[in-house]
């Protein structure tokens, strides 16, 4: 089957055809609306899609949307009630659902015959039980505003959980993963049999993992305190934390690439970064050995986790007691397999396709709804 994966951000969409889950095209459009970029807006950035790539005998769109609420737990197909729920949950994504909204009316009005299919980043996290998604405040105030985690990066850790458990030969229905997404953001997940059990991100995508320019967990009093002891505005300290935090915070730049590089010249400020941002990865790892019972595989993936060896073993460092262990040669070759053949627990680097999950999960939408 031909299918179209949309990623809408607000400025941009990034497209990939694929046909019987090969990809035939990809591209990218970017700055959106603004003077000089490839479109005036979405309906342009789609209709250049649509001359760009040949949509003949097109079986689907895919859409990726970031926040499915507790609405959605799988791949779903748009109709007017779908747009209505994802449009309600705006307040919880206020910059990604919109964009997402954006791309899917553009593609029902360009392409009224083709069946459009929203995959949601929050889906993959709907099986994690009450204990792991319910923060301990005020329970009515809670449900009023719909506070609770939601986790993120769903289709990244259900695909690389997915390829790990193949990478070992073993049924997914049978493997116990953590799987690590460290890119531009990143979360950490606890899968076992194929269902996110435990993950990092909670309402919003800024919880857990110190991420390039995200702080990860804090106490939620340094936001008061910035308030109302430093005096900053609320505006300011949102955008610190989301924009001026992580490696960018404690470095000033919030590439990865560039921390390790200071830190092997010895420059303080990267060296903290660096032992700041794998002692987090460390802390998650523990905690979801202890929610699964112990694991099977723990995998890397995405920018920093397909791509930074270093980061890699001080995040496992010292645990060999635990059953985890990273050969060094393996690790700097990039190997899928990085521990020592007969380790309790085998660490993976597997490269993410988010793409080719929507595709996959579209299609398997599908065909389940026709039968
Ligand atoms: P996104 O989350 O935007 O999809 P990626 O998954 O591509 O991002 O990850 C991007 C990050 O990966 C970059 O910011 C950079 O820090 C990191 N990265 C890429 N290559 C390397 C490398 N060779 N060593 C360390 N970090 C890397």
């Amino acid at each position: 089957m031909k299918i179209l994966v949309l990623n809408s951000g607000s400025s941009s969409v990034k497209y990939r055809l694929f046909d019987d889950g090969t990809t035939v095209a990809k591209g990218l459009i970017e700055r959106i609306g603004e003077g000089g970029g490839d479109a005036a807006d979405h309906t342009e950035a789609l209709q250049r899609v649509m001359e760009t790539v040949d949509l003949d005998g097109l079986g689907a769109v895919g859409h990726r949307v970031v926040h499915g609420g507790s609405v959605f737990g799988s791949a779903t197909v748009v109709d007017d009630d779908v747009v209505r729920a994802v449009d309600d949950l705006v307040p919880l994504a206020p910059l990604h659902n919109p964009a997402a909204l954006s791309g899917i009316a553009v593609a029902r009005k360009l392409l009224p015959d083709v069946p459009q299919v929203a995959v949601f980043d929050t889906a993959f996290h709907q099986t994690i039980p009450p204990e792991g998604v319910t923060y301990a405040i005020d329970a009515e105030l809670a449900s009023r505003w719909q506070i609770r985690r939601y986790g993120f990066h769903g289709t990244s850790h259900a695909y690389v959980a997915r390829e790990t458990a193949a990478l070992l030969g073993r049924p997914v229905d049978d493997t116990k993963v953590i799987t690590l997404h460290l890119g531009n953001g990143a979360s950490a997940c606890a899968v076992q049999g194929g269902r996110s059990v435990a993950t990092s991100m909670g309402m919003s995508p800024q919880s857990g993992l110190v991420m390039g320019t995200r702080s990860g967990d804090i106490d939620p009093t340094v936001i008061f305190h910035l308030h109302k002891v430093a005096g900053l505005p609320l505006d300011e300290i949102e955008s610190s934390l989301i924009r001026s935090a992580g490696l960018q915070g404690l470095t000033g730049d919030n590439d990865m690439r560039t921390t390790t590089a200071r830190r092997d010249d010895g420059d303080p400020a990267a060296t903290l970064a660096f032992d700041v941002y794998c002692r987090r990865i460390k802390e998650y790892v523990g905690s979801y050995l202890a929610i699964l019972g112990g694991a099977d595989a723990i995998t890397f993936t995405a920018g920093v986790g397909e791509n930074a060896p270093k980061v890699r073993a001080a995040a496992l460092d010292g645990l060999a007691a635990l059953g985890i262990q990273v050969d060094p040669v393996r690790n700097a070759n990039g190997d899928r397999v990085i521990s020592p053949d007969g380790a309790p627990v085998t660490v993976c680097v597997v490269p993410t396709d988010e793409e080719a999950e929507i595709a996959r999960q579209v299609e398997e939408k599908l065909a389940t709804s026709v039968s």
